[in-house]
């Protein structure tokens, strides 16, 4: 079975083509197209402009797709092409999400549906985070129940799963995402948007002991909810008090970005160690954006070893918005498919869908 997958959540076109043979997954291609470059100047996503950039990359980064499966797809009808006419599915992402950005995808793969006569799977981007665990290389034995952390741009989530499609809430953030507080953070200190990468850069060159303290909001609350503004205001009142020649001095930069990215990592880790231990699950399932973070997984690893927990995180590609994601969560819930003409002309964009 070929599932294509398609995202358009926020600011990354993607498009994927996932190859499933006796229950094995193979990604043919997974292309993303970023719009980092777009949004920069801004400092975060601008919608407007991201719909528009939607609609000009789909159709590049289809064709892209389906040329890089050809090149990996090794005995489709026995070496043949790939061609849309056969793919068995689409997949596409209708929320969470910017409300322009999901319809530019929604009504692209209606478009394709309907000139290729096959079915959409509804997708939740959330449940594409997590199920990017699922991607190979894979452990086939993921147990359950297992807590997600789910880290993004626009979400930190706490998510108790019992199985592929059965999932509870048990906590978010009140205010901004991980994500949101890193890329609002990086830009007090003047740092290029994505925030996340740049101050785990900054924070890595330093790789000592910080001397600057945040605070690590909510950590000792009794819930499993998070709150990341009051660590961006504190970083904003340090960033004021200095002087403009400490401001940009490299070592202020780089001991303060050590101490956020540890001030996050020190939040997320305990709150999910906690919900772990209450809900007495085996697997701890890490994924979004933040979770490409190359600390927090190592001390994430290293806390649910020592806990007895099996951790699993996705290969740092699939962490960020992608597509294989969506067509693997497509391919679990194959049954839920629409197929009539009528189904899909009225499928929707639900920006703010849940879980
Ligand atoms: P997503 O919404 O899942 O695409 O994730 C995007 C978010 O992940 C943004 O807020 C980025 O700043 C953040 N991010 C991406 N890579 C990293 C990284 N290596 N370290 C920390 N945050 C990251
Ligand atoms: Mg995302």
């Amino acid at each position: 079975m070929l599932i294509l997958g398609v995202d358009t959540s926020c600011d990354d076109t993607s498009i994927a083509v996932l190859r499933i043979v006796a229950r094995k997954f193979e990604i043919l291609s997974n292309i993303v197209s970023s719009q980092e470059k777009i949004h920069q100047k801004y400092g975060g996503v601008y919608p407007t402009l991201a719909r528009r950039a939607h609609e000009a990359n789909l159709p590049l980064v289809l064709v892209q797709a389906l040329k890089r499966s050809n090149t990996n797809g090794i005995g489709v009808g026995a070496g043949a092409k790939i061609n849309p006419r056969d793919i068995d599915a689409i997949s596409v992402t209708i929320g969470p999400g910017l409300d322009p950005c999901l319809w530019e995808g929604v009504n692209f793969v209606k478009d394709l549906a309907y000139k290729f006569n096959v079915p959409i799977i509804p997708v939740n981007h959330i449940e594409g985070h997590i199920l990017a665990n699922w991607l190979p290389p894979v452990d086939e034995n993921i147990k359950f129940p297992a807590i997600c952390l789910v880290v993004s741009g626009g979400h930190t989530q706490l998510i108790l799963m019992r199985k592929i499609g059965k999932y509870q809430i048990l906590g978010e953030t009140r205010d901004d995402a991980a994500g949101e507080c890193l890329d609002k953070t990086a830009r007090i200190l003047g740092l290029p948007y994505p925030g996340g990468p740049a101050i785990a850069a900054e924070a890595r060159d330093y790789g000592g002991l910080t001397s600057i303290v945040l605070p690590r909001p909510m950590l000792r609350s009794k819930d499993y909810d998070f709150s990341f503004s009051g660590l961006k205001t504190a970083v904003l009142y340090d960033y004021k008090k200095r002087s403009a020649k400490e401001r940009k001095s490299k070592k202020y930069i780089q001991v303060m970005c050590a101490e956020i990215q540890q001030a996050v990592i020190d939040v997320l880790i305990k709150k999910t160690i906690r919900a772990g231990k209450d809900y007495k699950v085996k697997t701890i399932l890490l994924s979004g954006g933040v979770a490409a973070n190359k600390e927090l997984r190592a001390q994430f690893q290293q806390r649910a070893k020592k806990e007895n927990f099996r951790f699993q995180v996705p290969n740092p590609k699939f962490c960020t918005d992608n597509a294989a994601m969506i067509a693997i969560t497509g391919w679990f819930h194959r049954a839920k498919a629409l197929k009539s003409a009528r189904q899909i002309k009225n499928l929707q964009a639900i920006p703010n869908l849940r879980l």
